[in-house]
């Protein structure tokens, strides 16, 4: 495979997490995961995280968590490296092939399309906010939550502070839940809520910003990072797919013992090599390491989210 080996497919320059007072995660929980992982990381408060990163302008109580091997992953390149090596595995790449439906078919499935049907003896689904409508044929309805989110890329007044080479990604673990990037991919950093959309269909998304969602955004940045003020370069919606525990979903679709679903739940991408993987196996030899209860699509959260 010639050249992937030298192709950036991620960026490591390490992460922060920032609890101000009143967090709505627990920092204890992130170290104690941390401790037993063996994740180096280093605890700072406020006066020395911003000692470090001048952009930062946060109130004595914040703590931060910095994690010096996280980083980014470079996700259209990551997507086109994963193409490539399916084409090269002789995979045939359907791009904008929608399947009207999926059925079981004798042992296999039939996928119907606007053009063909095409038979398959076993099957992976990874339709996200499409997953329901997809597997309906097979009774399942999970619980999903589906939002419209809105990342900005700004001007930055002060692009020399988010320079991907000293500036991490960081999380903001209290209301408005936020998180950002260095520039990386745009020149300029980029800030979006995490969960602050409205709740949408596939059918009513739209892909208008939303400008109360905007000016949350804004705010923020006018009281924390005030170097990234600007003029938007970009803003783009997206959809989260949620699930009501926020954790992932891989398993054997409901009824059958060759059929495979994933859902990332709006932190998926990251894992996409290990789930594929996974739900490869899954649909191939009904069984994977990965299909741990945590992941189950019959668990608590999933059955009886009340
Ligand atoms: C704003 C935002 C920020 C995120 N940040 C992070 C992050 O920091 N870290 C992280 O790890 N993850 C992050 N994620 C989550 C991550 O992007 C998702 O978990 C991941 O993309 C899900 O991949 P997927 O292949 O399951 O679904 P998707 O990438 O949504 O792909 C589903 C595909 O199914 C196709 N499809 C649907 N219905 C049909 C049909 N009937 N026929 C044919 N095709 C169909 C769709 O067209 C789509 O291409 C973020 C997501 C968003 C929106």
């Amino acid at each position: 495979m010639i050249g992937l080996e030298r192709f950036e497919l991620g960026h490591a320059r390490g992460g922060l997490d920032l609890f101000p007072r009143d967090p709505i995660d627990e920092p204890e929980a992130f170290l104690q995961a941390m401790r037993e992982e063996g994740v180096e990381y280093e605890v700072l408060d406020a006066a020395a995280l911003v000692e470090r990163w001048p952009a930062w302008h946060v109130s004595d109580e914040v703590l931060a968590i910095h994690q010096r091997d996280a980083g980014i992953v470079a996700a259209s390149r990551a997507n086109a490296v994963h193409r490539r090596l399916a084409l090269a595995r002789g995979a045939d790449l359907l791009p904008d092939t929608r399947v009207e439906r999926i059925s079981p078919d004798g042992d296999g499935f039939a996928l119907e399309t606007a053009t063909r049907t095409y038979r398959c003896g076993s099957l992976v689904v990874a339709a996200d906010a499409w997953m329901n409508e997809m597997l309906a044929p097979f009774g399942m309805h999970l619980p999903l939550r589906i939002l419209q989110e809105q990342v900005t890329y700004f001007d930055a007044a002060d692009p020399a502070s988010f320079d991907p080479a000293t500036f991490p990604v960081w999380i903001w673990h209290s209301a408005p839940h936020m998180y950002g990037l260095p520039s990386f991919g745009q020149p300029g950093p980029k800030v979006a809520i995490h969960g602050g959309g409205r709740e949408v269909t596939p059918e009513t998304r739209t892909f208008e910003p939303d400008p109360g969602y905007a000016a949350v955004v804004e705010g923020f940045i006018r009281e924390h990072l005030p170097g990234a003020i600007g003029p938007p370069l970009e803003v783009r919606t997206c959809l989260y797919t949620l699930t009501p525990d926020q954790d992932f979903v891989l398993d054997l679709v409901p009824g059958t013992s060759n059929a495979s679903f994933g859902l990332g739940t709006a932190h998926g991408f990251k894992f996409a090599s290990v789930f594929g993987r996974t739900l490869v196996e899954l649909a191939l030899d009904g069984a994977s390491e990965w299909r741990i209860p945590r992941f189950a699509a019959d668990r608590p959260s999933l059955t009886q989210p009340a």
